[in-house]
Order: C-alpha cells, then sequence, then structure tokens
C-alpha cells in the first residue's frame, strides 16, 4: 500500500486542477493521496469525486501557513470539518493577507522587473490560494527569469528586498483550532533549513501539548541527519512520522510517492480523527464531540 500525505493542486499554488492530482497519483501507483492546499477545501470536492472515480483513496487536507517567533511553519490537518467557524475563519484572514501581500510584492517588483498584479492573476486559478508561485509564474511568462526555481533562489528569496511577509497564526493556536474542529494536526517538513529558519524541539514540545500528533518526516528537503533527529523527537513525545512528497504538479521537482507513509499511521490517523467525531470521506456521522 503506498500513501502519500501531502500534495497541492491549482486549488493553491500547485499546478495540476485536483482531479488531475487524483490521476496522477494513480498513473504513480498511489493507493492514497491526500491533497492539502494552501490554506483552502477548495479542491476537496472535485478530488474526493475522483477518487470515487478512479478507485484510489483521497484523504482530505490542508497546509496552514503559521509563523511563530517570525519563523515559518506549515501545519498539516487531515479529516478537519471544513465548516468548522474558527478554523475556517483562520484560513480566510490568511488567504486575505496572501493576497495583500502578494500585491505589495508585486509593487516592490514593478520598477525594475514590468511585472504588473494583473499578469500574476493570470496564473491564477480562481479562488485559488495566492502565493509567490503565482509571482514566480508571472515572472517566467515575462521571461524575467527561467523557472519558479530561480524565481525562488533570486527576486522571491526570503533575504530579497522586493519579499514582503504574510501574517499568519501561531501553530500553537492553528493546533487547537485543528482539534477543536475534528482534525489530526501533522507539523510539515519541521526541519527544511534550506527553506530559511525552522523552529526548534521547544516549540514543538509546546505544540504537542496544544494537540500535535505527528512529524513529517520524510520529506525530500530533509537530511538524512535531520531525518535521524526528527524520529528521534517523535519517539520521545509519542508522536507518529509520515512521508510525503509535498507535489506541487510541474511548479517543483518532487514527484508523486518519492516519500511514502507507513499504513499502520494512517490508521492512527484515521483513528485519531474518529475520536474527535469525524472519519472524513465515507466516514459515518459523527459522534456528537466534534468542536468541542
Ligand atoms: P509562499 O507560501 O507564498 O510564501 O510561497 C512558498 C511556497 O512556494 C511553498 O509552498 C513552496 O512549496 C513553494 N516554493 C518554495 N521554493 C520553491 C521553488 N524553488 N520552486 C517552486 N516552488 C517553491
Ligand atoms: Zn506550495
Ligand atoms: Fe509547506
Ligand atoms: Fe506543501
Amino acid at each position: 500500500m503506498r500513501i502519500d500525505l501531502h500534495t497541492h493542486s491549482t486549488a493553491s499554488d500547485g499546478t495540476q486542477p485536483p482531479a488531475e492530482v487524483v490521476a496522477s497519483a494513480v498513473e504513480a501507483g498511489l493507493d492514497v493521496v491526500a491533497l492539502t492546499d494552501h490554506d483552502t477545501h477548495a479542491g476537496w470536492s472535485q478530488a474526493l469525486a475522483a477518487g470515487d472515480r478512479l478507485g484510489v483513496r483521497v484523504v482530505p487536507g490542508v497546509e496552514i501557513s503559521c509563523l511563530r517567533g517570525g519563523v515559518s511553519v506549515h501545519l498539516l490537518s487531515y479529516h478537519h470539518d471544513p465548516a468548522h467557524e474558527a478554523l475556517t475563519r483562520m484560513l480566510t484572514d490568511s488567504r486575505t493577507s496572501r493576497e495583500s501581500r502578494a500585491r505589495r510584492m508585486v509593487d516592490r517588483l514593478t520598477p525594475d522587473t514590468g511585472l504588473r498584479w494583473e499578469h500574476v492573476l493570470e496564473h491564477v486559478h480562481g479562488g485559488a490560494t495566492i502565493g509567490r508561485p503565482h509571482i514566480a509564474d508571472a515572472l517566467v511568462a515575462a521571461g524575467v527569469v527561467a523557472d519558479r526555481d530561480e524565481a525562488f533562489a533570486t527576486l522571491l528569496s526570503g533575504r530579497s528586498r522586493y519579499f514582503v511577509p504574510h501574517s499568519a497564526p501561531d501553530p500553537v493556536d492553528a493546533v487547537r483550532r485543528v482539534r477543536a474542529a475534528g482534525g489530526v494536526p501533522v507539523l510539515a517538513h519541521p526541519a527544511a533549513s534550506k527553506r530559511g529558519s525552522c523552529i526548534g524541539d521547544t516549540d514543538i514540545e509546546a505544540l504537542v501539548e496544544a494537540g500535535l500528533a505527528g512529524l513529517e518526516v520524510d520529506h525530500r528537503d530533509h537530511s538524512e541527519t535531520e531525518r535521524a533527529h526528527l524520529r528521534e523527537v517523535a519517539g520521545a513525545l509519542e508522536l507518529f512520522v509520515t512521508g510525503s512528497s509535498d507535489y506541487h504538479g510541474t511548479g517543483k521537482r518532487n514527484r508523486l510517492g518519492e516519500n511514502t507513509t507507513d499504513p499502520e499511521v494512517l490508521q492512527r490517523i484515521d483513528a485519531a480523527a474518529d475520536r474527535s467525531g469525524r472519519t472524513g470521506t465515507g466516514g459515518t456521522a459523527g459522534d456528537g464531540v466534534a468542536g468541542a
């Protein structure tokens, strides 16, 4: 059984619509794929329908943008109630802040590159969560850079003078809201130091206190040393470990199924969601504690 628990579609900054991500998952020989777009559930219904049609299990998820002490933290959630108010309000606020942040980055880029907001919008599917990859696509189309990689290495890097951060919740708050919504919170690529600073082990302990359930350990942005350390942390804190691709279609090199999650861990994720009163797709009605 091959399980990939972290992918993106055009509902955020992936390059394939949700149904195509699921079709590609089948081609890649996966049995289970989670759709985890940034700060949105917009792709869920299309992905779940495609999963039913194509005979692959789709786990509904989201990757929540967070900030702790100025450090970017990504939190995956599986199986939560997409109608839970406190959680959806947090996601809506992030999407709003992401758009004004992207506009400000474009304003800074305009004098030097000629890039304008309309150019960026040409690369954003209706209602998608806007991110730097969309600005990158517009810069590629304008011939300013060759690909998303070059854009991130230069104009769009966190150290660039064109960079603007967006506001985002503290991950402790996000973990609490995910649990309140019946979801299972897993810290995404916790040690991906290539992307910038990472939170430390004490922060992870604070997240566990709030209800964190697992760590994404097998991810291409982690070195072998980082993976070994994270496995120790997970063991000490009784967290499960996942592995996933963080697939973005043609937008990144990450290939579907390049890292996978143990079936026993998926059972734990399903069971943890059950205890919160939800089972996600095809599940029975809640036991009344969802949202508690
Ligand atoms: P943002 O969320 O707007 O700050 O942009 C970060 C997103 O860009 C993350 O989802 C990354 O997966 C993606 N990203 C980071 N580096 C690259 C890269 N070199 N090429 C393509 N996408 C990237
Ligand atoms: Zn992304
Ligand atoms: Fe991420
Ligand atoms: Fe991701």
